[in-house]
């Protein structure tokens, strides 16, 4: 809550891997200090320049297995060879706050957020084309050549998803899409 005791809002940010939105997401949060990341937990090794509880909080699969028998996420999905949740007391000290708080997670974690959370804006960040979306992918050079595949993969069912969010930004010019997306995220609810 803030000093008006008011909650912060909920964002979800959803789409495919190398649709940009840790790229838009980034330049969001420097952009104004009341939008914030959720950090979320993975058992997925750190990209070369991730840092701890930064990124991610990065932890063994025995860690986040111990986690999920404590009951500590509000969501969690086994993404690939990995696991990835929303740490439960982490997400709520930070909506205390009265921030703007942005969950940056799959489609199958964005509808149990939903559940808990229906008051949430959901936003899912399009590819201009499936061969710039590869092409991206490539480029960030963070995948082996089976985990790029496999993330294509899902990209297709996860782009066929998109009606059950609020709002769709193709991010085609980086600079056009932060100006819709943080739009987006400071407009009133209606
Ligand atoms: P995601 O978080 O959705 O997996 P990233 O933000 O990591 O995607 O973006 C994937 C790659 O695409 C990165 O290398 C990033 O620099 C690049 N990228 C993001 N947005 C654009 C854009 N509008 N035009 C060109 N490249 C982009
Ligand atoms: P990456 O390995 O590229 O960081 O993330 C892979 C996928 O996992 C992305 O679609 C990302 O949004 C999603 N993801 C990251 N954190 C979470 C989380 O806490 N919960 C869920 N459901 N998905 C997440």
């Amino acid at each position: 809550m803030n000093n008006n005791g008011k909650m912060g809002q909920l964002v979800v940010v959803s789409g495919p891997s190398g649709s940009g939105k840790d790229t838009i997401l980034n330049e969001i949060f420097k952009m104004d200090p009341d939008i914030i990341p959720s950090v979320s937990a993975t058992t997925r090794p750190p990209r070369k320049g991730e840092i701890n509880g930064v990124n991610y909080y990065f932890m063994s699969v025995e860690e986040f297995e111990e986690r999920i028998k404590r009951d500590e996420f509000l969501e969690y999905v086994q993404y690939g060879d990995n696991y990835y949740g929303t740490l439960k007391p982490q997400l709520e000290e930070k909506l205390k706050t009265g921030k703007t708080v942005v969950l940056i997670i799959d489609v199958r974690g964005a509808v149990n957020v939903r559940k808990v959370y229906p008051t949430a804006k959901t936003i899912f960040i399009l590819p201009p084309t499936e061969s710039e979306l590869e092409k991206r992918l490539r480029c960030r050079e963070s995948e082996t050549e089976t985990s790029l595949l496999k993330r294509l993969e899902v990209a297709k069912d996860e782009i066929k998803r998109v009606n059950e969010y609020d709002y769709a930004v193709v991010n085609d010019e980086l600079e056009k899409a932060v100006e819709k997306v943080y739009n987006i995220i400071k407009s009133d609810n209606c």
